[in-house]
């Protein structure tokens, strides 16, 4: 029997960029560990022969420190995607010219990093809006990831802002960090957006069938920090009931699911973070492997691409305008 799909992708969130939203001085340098990151995630991925999908920041592609590990994702064959050029969460809050020019500057430094323009979007700490989905339709997106259909973002903002030192000016900007609580309410099967100039199709990340409850593999090593085997326990139930129900799951992963206090000690006020990154991969590996062994895993344009085909909604890129179809001339 085929194995069901699953989709895996990797938003490339970078050192400062935890330290922007978190209100940390100094991330204005741009602090990097992508060179210590990415051998490490290609390395685990090489190994079990995956392709995934890596969302990579405009903002760390126009560093040319970063080029080399960015041009390695593409180079190894991973999908390469768009996670916004500045990473910031309230891109929701962004006009409708921001939003164009943001995206136009993160699809020029990522293609010119790694050679790959992007046609998979997911904004920073799962912000979208109305406008943003508008812009990424009519560029010929062919799919858009930024839903998290959970009602613990109000819980996972408390705790955020519980371990921050953000100025009231800065918390306004955050007020929606992770969602509101209404977002558990999103379907967790990929659709159609309606509504927008092109056909737009939306993955979301999936959360546990039923409860809405997280099971990206950030979360799973904030459990392992109570208990490793009621983490895995609970992976796999989440597994279960996405086979159960018929849900073909998108799983997340972070560049802090690969690193741990050896390698990161300032980034401490992050959940697992205090573990070694040892332990931290003995529990992604095992994830990932509980994962392809019940599904096959695909890349997120892979994932979108089958959707489409399965609704018989197949769209060429670059589709024509509809006032560009020129009249057939005798
Ligand atoms: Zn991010």
């Amino acid at each position: 029997m085929t194995k069901p799909l699953a989709s895996l992708s990797l938003d490339l969130d970078n050192k400062w960029s935890y330290m922007k939203t978190h209100g940390d001085a100094g991330w204005d340098r741009f602090p990097s560990y992508l060179d210590v990151v990415i051998p490490r995630v290609l390395a685990v991925l090489a190994e079990r022969r995956l392709k995934i999908t890596f969302f990579v920041v405009g903002q760390d592609a126009a560093i040319e420190s970063n080029g080399a590990a960015l041009r390695s994702i593409a180079a190894a064959g991973h999908e390469v995607a768009n996670h916004s050029f500045h990473h910031e969460p309230w891109l929701h809050l962004y006009s409708k010219e921001k939003l164009a020019a943001e995206l136009t500057r993160a699809e020029d430094a990522i293609e010119a990093a790694t050679g790959r323009r992007p046609h998979g979007f997911r904004g920073p700490g799962y912000s979208f809006s109305q406008a943003l989905l508008a812009e990424l339709a009519a560029r010929g997106y062919e799919y858009d990831a930024s839903t998290f259909p959970t009602f613990l973002g109000p819980l996972a903002r408390a705790y955020y802002f519980l371990h921050s030192r953000l100025s009231r000016e800065q918390r306004s900007d955050r007020k929606q960090l992770f969602g509101k609580f209404s977002e558990g309410f999103r379907p967790l099967r990929p659709y159609m957006w309606p509504d927008l100039p092109q056909p737009l199709v939306e993955i979301p990340v999936t959360t546990m069938p039923l409860l809405k409850l997280p099971i990206h593999v950030s979360y799973l090593l904030y459990l392992s920090q109570f208990s490793q085997t009621l983490a895995s326990v609970y992976f796999r139930l989440g597994l279960l009931l996405c086979r159960m129900t018929g849900v073909q799951p998108s799983i997340l992963l972070h560049p802090l699911d690969f690193l741990g206090c050896d390698d990161e000690p300032e980034l401490s006020y992050f959940p697992a973070m205090k573990m070694p990154s040892s332990k931290k991969l003995a529990i992604v590996a095992d994830a990932i492997d509980q994962l392809a062994a019940q599904f096959h895993v695909v890349t997120m344009a892979e994932h979108a691409s089958a959707f489409r085909a399965r609704e018989g909604m197949r769209v060429p890129r670059n589709m024509p305008q509809p006032n560009s179809v020129q009249p057939i001339s005798s």
